[in-house]
């Protein structure tokens, strides 16, 4: 990073490492203005020119679902939301789950409320760690996602929570696939990160809170592997944690990454 950013800096980054450690916390805007006493240009002009260079890198990233195997990703990739793929899903959850019998005369209404149905359509969200999604987020892990959650609320958790395995995609993500707004607000994130390194020297590295939102599938050859957390935080009931009785799915079961 630092040789990257050598053409734009008016002073040396010792400037930065003798600046003595500072209370920012690690996500704060003020890092910016750190990083702008040592450039030559606007901290604004630098992240856009960063944002543009990102276009040609990837990143790690994670997504998170519940399915019974996560073979079907490795196949047909990570499909856009489908508010119809998602209504069949729904009928048939309301056909094989006595205890969502309620819901089964209330189908169609629900179904027909547009804001609910189209909830999402077109996207696919990724995150750059997976450990938010276990741990303050975990409701795609345990309940398939919020479409379901919206249309059926509390009475359906029980029955959402039984069905399939919670399950971390991971992935490679082309930075040309995200938004230009996307790649400027990761190259903000990035020179932050690389001011608090050079001030601080931390011993730490702290979890990159950032959501992808790709209007595009995401096909089969980003795909690096998956795994199947062990234990979940569940945000909608006080953080219980939630364990996985059987933490597998017959794609890793045949070996597969
Ligand atoms: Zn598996």
């Amino acid at each position: 990073m630092s040789r990257w950013l050598r053409p734009y800096l008016c002073q040396g980054v010792r400037t930065l490492e003798r600046t003595g450690e500072q209370d920012i916390c690690h996500d704060d805007h003020t890092w910016l203005k750190i990083v702008q006493t040592v450039l030559r240009m606007p901290c604004e002009a630098l992240t856009e020119i960063l944002g543009e260079a990102l276009s040609s890198a990837s990143i790690r990233a994670f997504h998170g679902c519940r399915v019974g195997d996560a073979g079907v990703y490795f196949r047909e990739g990570i499909l856009r939301n489908d508010p119809a793929v998602l209504a069949a899903r729904l009928r048939m959850l309301l056909d094989e789950e006595e205890s969502l019998a309620y819901h089964r005369s209330k189908v169609e209404e629900l179904l027909a409320d547009q804001e609910l149905f189209e909830r999402d359509k077109g996207r696919v969200y990724l995150t750059a760690d997976d450990k938010g999604l276990v741990e303050s987020a975990g409701h795609y892990l345990l309940y398939g996602g919020e479409w379901f959650m919206c249309m059926l609320g509390f009475p359906g958790h029980e029955a959402l929570r039984k069905r399939g395995v919670p399950t971390m995609l991971q992935l490679d993500l082309p930075l040309s696939a995200a938004t230009t707004h996307e790649r400027t607000q990761l190259a903000k994130v990035l020179l932050q990160e690389w001011a608090r390194i050079k001030v601080n020297r931390p011993d730490w590295v702290p979890d990159l809170d950032f959501t992808f939102t790709l209007h595009q599938d995401v096909p089969a050859e980003w795909l690096i592997g998956h795994y199947h957390p062990t234990e979940i935080a569940d945000v909608h009931h006080q953080y219980v944690k939630r364990r996985t009785p059987d933490p597998s799915c017959p794609h890793c079961q045949e070996g597969n990454p």
